[in-house]
């Protein structure tokens, strides 16, 4: 549907190796033949499913394609074009920094191209504002977490304001978040804005009460966060009082198999309490979407009207982590767009 494409969007939870399209996973296969990789290993088409644990072995794949400058490079600039072109105007990406023995890629290096990626993108004109968080992996434990963070503070000092804050990702069943609570501390001290993974499967509210008590800046999917689904009331009022907003990610979540279908989205809940919640893709190529396609899923679901959706989306840019100066630009951008789309 053209509204959808046309509608002006802001995307606040995309994984940069999971947002990798077709076309370009094709130029990434053909340099590399000798992995021997196929399609069938880095997307999940319509109507699949695999479990979370299936997901992050997807990963593994892609990561095996993407472990030069010259592959991040392309693969950057490639998702920031194709977020431009299904009418995103203000992307954060979000990637986790990783060194190679073999390439000589060291984690500076892999965040300073993720950087000219984004430079080269506003040179060429791309009509997209794009800035970088700088993701923890949990897997790897309190001193890389902390390594991580140091990194982090030196681009947010560095990258004239491309890298806004970090992110918190990885398997959600490896590793304690208690651990890393000193690195985010560390981080959140020195400005850099918090978007952690919560609650994403269940039985976790231990860990989630740690997390919101930081607090974060924002959410990733806070899927079992609702009493409703084995969270509890307390840590919803903990999100409430804090005002922190959510990422919601519908099709990431039937893939992945954390949410039973669309309709029973944790999207509704959040939404009908009016608290702001941020419809995201979270791996626009692993899971075969894009953010237009998002929003419409979420608007035939649950029954919202263009004008419910053009909200929806206007709402999202007081979500962001960049300043007032671009938050304003931005609702200026909005404001000028809307007799086109409407
Ligand atoms: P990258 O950081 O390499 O650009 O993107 C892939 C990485 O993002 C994965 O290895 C994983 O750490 C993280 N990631 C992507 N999607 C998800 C998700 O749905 N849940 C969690 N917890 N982490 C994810």
């Amino acid at each position: 549907d053209v509204f959808y494409r046309e509608l002006p969007k802001v995307e606040l939870h995309a994984h940069l190796n999971g947002s990798v399209s077709v076309r370009t996973m094709e130029k990434l296969i053909s340099r590399k033949p000798h992995l021997n990789v196929e399609h069938s290993m880095t997307a999940i088409g319509k109507g699949q499913r695999r479990t979370l644990d299936e997901c992050f072995q997807v990963f593994k794949v892609i990561h095996q394609l993407v472990d030069t400058e010259e592959d991040i490079l392309m693969v950057a600039t490639d998702v920031i074009r194709e977020f431009a072109a299904d009418g995103v105007r203000y992307l954060e990406l979000r990637s986790t920094p990783r060194e190679g023995i073999n390439t000589g890629l060291t984690k500076k290096r892999y965040v300073e191209t993720v950087i000219n990626a984004i430079q080269q993108c506003k040179n060429e004109g791309v009509d997209i504002d794009v800035r970088f968080l700088v993701a923890i992996d949990r897997r790897n434990g309190t001193e890389v977490a902390m390594e991580t963070v140091k990194l982090a503070e030196e681009f947010l000092l560095s990258s004239d304001g491309l890298v806004v804050g970090l992110d918190l990702s990885g398997d959600p069943k490896v590793g304690h978040a208690k651990d890393l609570l000193p690195a985010l501390h560390k981080a959140k001290n020195c400005g850099l804005k918090l978007s952690l993974h919560l609650s994403e499967v269940p039985a976790q509210q231990e860990e989630s009460d740690l997390l919101l008590n930081l607090p974060p800046d924002r959410i990733g999917h806070g899927t079992f966060l609702h009493p409703e689904v084995g969270g509890s009331q307390s840590l919803v009022d903990k999100v409430l009082k804090n005002n922190i907003p959510l990422e919601l990610c519908l099709t990431s979540n039937i893939k992945g198999q954390t949410v039973p279908c669309y309709s029973k989205h944790h999207f509704k809940y959040w939404y009908q309490l009016g608290h702001p919640s941020v419809i995201c893709t979270d791996d626009k190529g692993v899971f075969c979407t894009d953010l237009s396609q998002e929003y419409q899923l979420a608007a035939t679901t649950f029954g919202l009207s263009r004008e419910a959706v053009w909200k929806l989306s206007q709402q999202a840019i007081d979500c962001i982590f960049a300043p007032e100066t671009m938050k304003k630009q931005l609702k200026q951008k909005w404001t000028d767009l809307q007799h086109q789309v409407f």
